[in-house]
């Protein structure tokens, strides 16, 4: 008879298979350099390197009243952005939660449905006290929409594709940006849509306005994506442009698709290849599907329901409640590393009261384990993606700052120490000269910034 395997003998086959050695990681860094350098060279590519005509940095002398429009993944975000110059701001906001309908619904309906939540925070942001919007004034706006977009100019934005649960119908190959300004005509709004932008192009400027060793800003929410600044004569596929040769533009990676359909360079375990099947876009987003808020907790859920399967876990109680997909929120797997007690009573509330699941010692102790397996190696992967643009740019000798922004940058704890730590490990000692730090209401300070930079051009 073979004895019965204890939790921590479980826990050992996960560390396995969720751990990232040194010497895979430089691997990966050097896949992805390739990556993203061949996605700059070439349209329609699986890293598609995307230009934005965001042109040069701010010069931190930006001034004014401007609006700005976020479409993340799980918020819609409003924001009225006062630019005082010398990297300072204030800012207004008001945050609406979008519905998974709103999600799938018409993408027209999803538009109209921004304006209005932008006419009604106009309404209750106008009158004549300090800070307030004048009766009619017309504004500026941002739009901050962080889905991978083709662009020709600021203003205009071709949705390649959906990414993050988003599934809208009549969206993907459309101008964007036409489809919103019918949607203000519709509404008549008092507005002027100056830039579409992406929400790590808008952190890379707003990082840099505050502080200018800012060189690469990367997202860590609901996806996970980063952008940085190029040299216009190392984005060889708009060559014949004749953009000035002593031009930078932004470049916004859209890097979550890394690996997407090859499978050839990241290490996926079956919980992976399980997230990726049942998602909306199979084959898609496959660097994203490691790393992002939307899919760590459903690959711990994974791990549990295999357990379960196979007799591990929960025997005699219903567990119908965690065998839900997508159930087990990332903000458990936050909660569970920071439970502070030697009983983990945290960990405990979590699969009482949101799964009707009663656990032992061993198991709570297992379960934060595993989150932090999970965790880890997404913070790592993290890195590698980091790595690759330091390498690209020859950042690592002198050193750069990297905006982060995200709930999962902000709120999991020890996430920006592993990325750290994974830095180091690929680099050596001078992995430390790359430092991640919280950019601050990035999408909408930036979308501001940028969209005072292009009027200053026009
Ligand atoms: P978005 O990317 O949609 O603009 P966020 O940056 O807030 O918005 O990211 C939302 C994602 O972050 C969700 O997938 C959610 O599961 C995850 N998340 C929320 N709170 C936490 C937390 N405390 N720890 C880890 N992840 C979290």
């Amino acid at each position: 008879h073979a004895t019965k395997k204890t939790m921590a003998d479980h826990l050992r086959k996960y560390e396995s298979l969720f751990t990232l050695t040194p010497q895979r990681m430089r691997m990966i860094v050097e896949a992805f350099t390739e990556c993203l350098e061949l996605g700059l060279s070439k349209p329609n590519q699986i890293v598609p390197m995307i230009p934005t005509w965001v042109f040069g940095w701010p010069t931190g002398k930006e001034t004014g009243d401007y609006l700005a429009l976020d479409l993340g993944g799980t918020n819609l975000r409003v924001c009225l952005v006062t630019l005082q110059g010398e990297g300072k701001f204030e800012i207004t906001q008001t945050k609406y939660r979008l519905s998974e309908e709103q999600k799938q619904d018409d993408g027209q309906k999803l538009f109209d449905f921004c304006a209005e939540c932008l006419q009604t925070f106009i309404e209750s942001n106008t009158g004549d006290g300090p800070g307030q919007l004048r009766p009619n004034q017309l504004l500026p706006l941002g739009f901050t929409f962080s889905y991978p977009c083709t662009q020709e100019r600021i203003d205009h934005g071709e949705l390649i594709r959906w990414t993050k649960g988003f599934g809208a119908p009549n969206t993907e190959g459309r101008d964007v940006a036409d489809m919103f300004k019918k949607s203000l005509e519709k509404y008549q709004l008092p507005v002027e849509l100056t830039a579409l932008i992406n929400d790590t192009t808008g952190t890379l400027i707003a990082s840099h306005y505050v502080s200018p060793r800012t060189k690469i800003a990367v997202i860590f929410g609901t996806g996970c994506n980063a952008a940085y600044m190029e040299r216009v004569p190392d984005i060889p596929k708009i060559a014949h442009l004749g953009i000035a040769s002593d031009a930078e533009m932004a470049i916004n990676c859209e890097w979550g698709a890394f690996d997407s359909f090859e499978h050839e360079h990241l290490p996926r375990t079956k919980y992976d290849a399980i997230v990726d099947d049942t998602s909306n876009k199979p084959g898609e987003q496959a660097f994203e599907k490691l790393i992002s808020g939307r899919y760590l907790g459903e690959i711990f859920r994974l791990v549990i329901c295999e357990l379960i399967d196979e007799g591990v876990l929960f025997l005699g109680q219903n567990t119908y409640k965690v065998e839900k997909p997508y159930c087990f929120d990332t903000a458990f797997l936050s909660l569970m590393e920071s439970d502070p007690t030697d009983e983990l009573l945290m960990i405990i509330g979590i699969f009482t009261h949101f799964f009707a699941l009663e656990t032992t010692l061993a198991e709570r102790q297992f379960f934060r384990a595993l989150a932090k397996l999970v965790g880890r190696r997404a913070a790592r992967l993290s890195a590698c993606g980091i790595a690759a643009i330091v390498n690209k740019m020859g950042l690592l000798e002198d050193g750069c700052s990297v905006g982060a922004d995200g709930s999962l940058y902000n709120k999991y704890p020890s996430f920006a120490e592993r990325v750290h730590e994974g830095l180091v490990d690929i680099f050596g000692d001078r992995g430390r000269n790359v430092v991640t730090h919280h950019a601050e209401d990035g999408s909408g300070v930036g979308s501001a910034i940028i969209a005072a930079m292009t009027k200053a051009r026009r």
